[in-house]
């Protein structure tokens, strides 16, 4: 049997379902869907991923079974239809439409009208008696198989797009505003202009056999998977190449046929900010790429449909609560009314923002839609997308001397909530040329509305504007799965992009001046607005504000209750301060997980350079007892802070340089003869002292236990202020519970060192205060040597703490300091696929640290395992930890909410 290429939907019965995303793409699979759900699609066919795959494997071929699958489909979607695909009489038209497994909102192409020539044009008008509609749908095909089958795009950046070009002028000419009021003479004429393009541009003659136009479309469909801004898409969302897109092939139905027509797109819900109740754009008489292009600005159909279209209103309204019920989620579909009736053409879990995700999950899960579980899914709220609740808004006392100031320069749709201000770009290669020249200029992207080719400059920028599109348009889309700030549909901005100018009445505003938007308003302002802390960091950390005010507060705190029941993972924070340490409790953090020391060290750098220069134990210990009371109260208070709550304390870690190098010496002329008054050397002595502490890699060099093995009073000291400050703090009333940790051990035998003295020292703590308190001494995994000999380690070892920053740089032996220059061409070439010093290389650095779980469990089964480096904030290294068995992540304070999050996530679906 030949393998099945071509899958039929139509007639209330599909031969896929929504399950088969693999093989039918999103679109394909939920077409059939729809369809096996009893939903109004007109009849169609899809051409499988695998269809894809071998097309690029085979030099751009089709496999030969398809061309009969092909044909025999089409039949069948004649005979749903009742029309016949080239007939002269009673013409079928066919869209072809491309969809991949995970949706890529327009990065690849569509041509639609399909089987119009100039004879099937005169009975199409015939037939719908409605000439202006068939020459509207005949001159929009042509463009359309002219742009995306035969590659006529416009030559440059500054140049608009060809076909729009001849479309203005024909306007013009007419004395018409709108396409939609020009007459069938000019429709006819355009049509002639366009092919004429055509064949002067490309040289090619437009294709006048249906057949030959749909296997064209197929092609270009297929061929649209491996255009720059798909593959730039899948980058950045990490959808694998491999995958391929399906090609979808569906009767057409007439959004433009008249006035009782229309196109649209339409969400079961808001999902910029998340209000219930269905929502979108439509236009009446026109065709589905006008609306999503954001060509005209469309009207709202919660606000104006039930007036032009009662029955469809009413009819759009049940198919978005049955599409809810059934797929337990948020749509975004796309519709036609053709004639008063609705049409489906799409439907897809809706993206959103984050702020949105966290209000519609807890809104699914209080309508009894779906459970906890299900509310807590990553494909609903992206763990990272928390963040967005914790970003600034506005500071609204700054906004309104803003708007007093006369500063307000319009008001346009809300399409993604934050607040952003920066300088005006009005391209986006500029944008990220600019971005790359430095990451710290906020910028903000103006353009009369966006399309995929921007995608790069979007990601560069902090807020999008656009003066055309609305909630549903190209640039809305994108910046609500980003996170960014958005305003679309401002249609007071008039931008000159030849000129670098965006005028708003008088004023004229210029490419690098700066501009605020209020992403949840609409709002945009000339120059710069404050802005203030989100609402759930007014509640949380500042406290100005209490829970019962804030909506979003609440949502916040229900969704991260539930993550908290259902999580195994713990939670901990990287802090150094007290301050630091009660920000990260507020945010939920159940322990610190590295309290690094050597700031404390850089706040007392005059005692640590004595310790540096002196020559013998004994000038090194009197300038260590120096150093001992601060560190000592830095400690009392996070044992404070954390009452009780586990705090893991590094010892000292970098190398001896950092304190004192000759770029110190050099800098400051007085160093050099204070450096020698202390140590009791001449000045050349201690130059060369200095001199000797220079490293050629001090990333692999003297740092880490290897300092405590050498100086031991330094151990010696720091072990003695941790004990001193909670002996104090325990008998202040206040439960302590100190990890000490030994930094970069990658032998049994360093460990071990290291253990003694510091159990020693606890012993002599207790005997001279009399009280002990209970600890542990253990070890960070940050070499590879320490993962793969974990269990040597772990039998005096009391816990491990993986630190994953240094273990990726030793594994991978790439530096973290060196990696920039050769990193971005690694990942635009695919060579690795996301930064391993922000996401944990699972295939090798995670390998080793499952090995070093492993190895030193065996040793000791109940050993307590965590991760400190950067990694712990990081939504699927969190999950790779649960997988693994640890027992906590630690991460910076602003992060805990999301790993509390990514680990409940981990926890319900693995
Ligand atoms: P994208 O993936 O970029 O959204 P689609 O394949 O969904 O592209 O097509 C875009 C729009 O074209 C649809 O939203 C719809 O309005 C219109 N369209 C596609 N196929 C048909 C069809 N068979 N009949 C009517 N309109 C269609
Ligand atoms: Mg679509
Ligand atoms: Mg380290």
């Amino acid at each position: 049997m030949s393998t099945k290429y071509v899958y039929f939907f139509g007639d209330g019965k599909g031969e896929g379902n929504g399950k088969m995303k693999a093989e039918l793409g999103g679109k394909g699979a939920n077409l059939a869907e729809m369809t096996n759900i009893g939903l109004p699609v007109p009849a169609g066919f899809t051409l499988t991923t695998e269809v894809c795959t071998w097309y690029y494997a085979n030099n751009k071929q089709f496999p030969p079974e398809l061309k009969t699958q092909v044909e025999e489909a089409i039949k069948k979607t004649e005979r749903s239809m009742g029309a016949e695909f080239g007939s002269k009489t009673n013409p079928l038209l066919v869209s072809c439409r491309s969809g991949a497994r995970e949706s890529m909102p327009g990065m690849m192409d569509t041509v639609l009208n399909i089987g119009l020539n100039d004879d099937t044009v005169q009975a199409l008008a015939k037939q719908s008696g409605n000439e202006r509609f068939a020459w509207d749908s005949y001159r929009r095909f042509v463009q359309m198989y002219g742009d995306v089958v035969l590659d006529l795009k416009p030559r440059n950046k500054t140049e608009r797009d060809p076909f729009e070009v001849a479309l203005e002028h024909k306007k013009e000419k007419a004395g018409v505003e709108l396409d939609n009021q020009l007459s069938v003479k000019d429709l006819k004429e355009l049509v002639q202009e366009f092919k004429a393009l055509i064949k002067d541009r490309t040289g090619k003659d437009f294709p006048t056999d249906p057949m030959q136009q749909v296997w064209g479309a197929i092609g270009a469909v297929f061929g649209s998977w491996g255009n720059d801004r798909a593959v730039v898409y899948r980058r950045t969302y990490g959808i694998p190449h491999e995958w391929g897109t399906a090609a979808n092939v569906q009767a057409m139905v007439f959004g433009n046929l008249g006035d009782d027509c229309a196109t649209g797109v339409g969400l079961t819900r808001d999902c910029a900010i998340g209000t219930p109740g269905f929502c979108g754009d439509y236009l009446i008489n026109a065709q589905g790429e006008d609306v999503v292009a954001g060509i005209r600005t469309p009207k709202r159909i919660e606000e104006t449909l039930s007036k032009d279209m009662q029955v469809a209103y009413d009819q759009l309204n049940d198919i978005g609560k049955k599409l809810e019920k059934h797929f337990k989620e948020v749509q975004d579909i796309e519709f036609t009314i053709q004639r008063g009736k609705v049409w489906m053409l799409q439907t897809r879990n809706a993206k959103r923002t984050g702020f949105a995700a966290v209000r519609i999950a807890v809104d699914l899960l209080k309508e009894g839609l779906i459970d906890e579980k299900e509310a807590l899914q990553k494909r609903r709220i992206p763990a990272d997308d928390l963040n967005q609740l914790l970003q600034p808004i506005f500071d609204p006392a700054a906004k309104k001397v803003a708007d007093k100031e006369g500063r307000l320069l319009a008001k346009g749709i809300n399409a993604g909530p934050g607040a952003a201000s920066g300088k005006i770009v009005f391209f986006a290669d500029d944008a990220e040329k600019m971005h790359a020249a430095d990451p710290k200029t906020d910028l903000i992207l103006v353009r009369r509305e966006t399309s995929p080719e921007d995608l790069r400059g979007m990601k560069a920028a902090k807020g999008i504007l656009t003066a055309f599109g609305g909630a549903s348009s190209h640039a809305a889309l994108v910046s609500r799965q980003m996170g960014k700030a958005c305003i679309v549909g401002c249609s007071a901005l008039n931008i000159d992009y030849d000129a670098g100018t965006l005028t708003v009445g008088s004023k004229v505003l210029k490419a690098g001046d700066f501009l605020s938007m209020d992403g949840f308003t609409g709002e945009v302002f000339q120059g710069k607005v404050t802005t203030k802390p989100s609402e759930v960091i007014q509640v949380l950390i500042n406290k100005t504000l209490k829970p019962a005010e804030s909506e979003t507060f609440q949502r916040f705190d229900t969704l991260m209750k539930i993550a908290d029941k259902h999580r195994k993972l713990r939670v901990r924070t990287n802090a150094d301060l007290p301050n630091q340490a009660d920000e990260a409790i507020a945010f939920g953090a159940e322990g610190i997980g590295l309290c690094r020391t050597e700031h404390m060290f850089f706040d007392h750098l005059e005692e640590i350079r004595r310790m540096i220069v002196a020559d013998n134990v004994e000038r090194r210990e009197a300038a260590l007892a120096q150093l001992l009371p601060f560190q000592r109260a830095d400690f009392a208070g996070l044992f404070k802070s954390m009452n009780g709550k586990p705090v893991t304390i590094r010892l000292i870690d970098p190398p001896l340089h950092e304190f004192l190098s000759d770029a110190h010496v050099e800098s400051d002329p007085k160093l050099a003869d204070k450096l020698a008054k202390w140590s009791g050397k001449s000045v050349d002595e201690v130059k060369k002292r200095v001199e000797e502490l220079h490293e050629f890699n001090p990333m692999l060099g003297h740092r880490g236990c290897r300092l405590g093995i050498v100086y031991p009073e330094i151990t010696r000291m720091q072990a003695r202020a941790i004990f001193e400050a909670a002996v104090q703090v325990k008998k202040e009333g206040v439960n302590v519970f100190p990890e000490v940790m030994i930094p970069l051990a990658g032998f049994a035998t360093e460990f071990k060192n290291q253990e003694k003295l510091i159990r020693d020292t606890a012993e002599k703590v207790f005997a001279e205060t009399g009280t002990k308190v209970d600890y542990m001494v253990g070890t960070m995994i940050e070499v590879p040597r320490a993962a793969v000999r974990a269990d040597q380690i772990a039998e005096s070892a009391e816990f491990f703490s993986f630190g994953t920053n240094d273990l990726t740089q030793t594994t991978l032996g790439m530096s973290r300091d060196d990696y920039g220059p050769f990193i971005g061409f690694y990942r635009e070439n695919d060579i690795i696929g996301s930064d391993p010093f922000q996401m944990i290389d699972q295939d090798g650095v995670g390998d080793l640290m499952r090995i070093g779980v492993e190895r030193g469990r065996s040793k000791r089964p109940k050993l307590k395992i965590g991760i400190c480096g950067e990694h712990g904030g990081d939504p699927s290294s969190v999950m790779f930890c649960h997988r693994i068995g640890l027992d906590y992540v630690s991460c910076s304070p602003f992060r805990v909410p999301i790993a509390r999050l990514a680990a409940a996530q981990a926890a319900v679906e693995g």
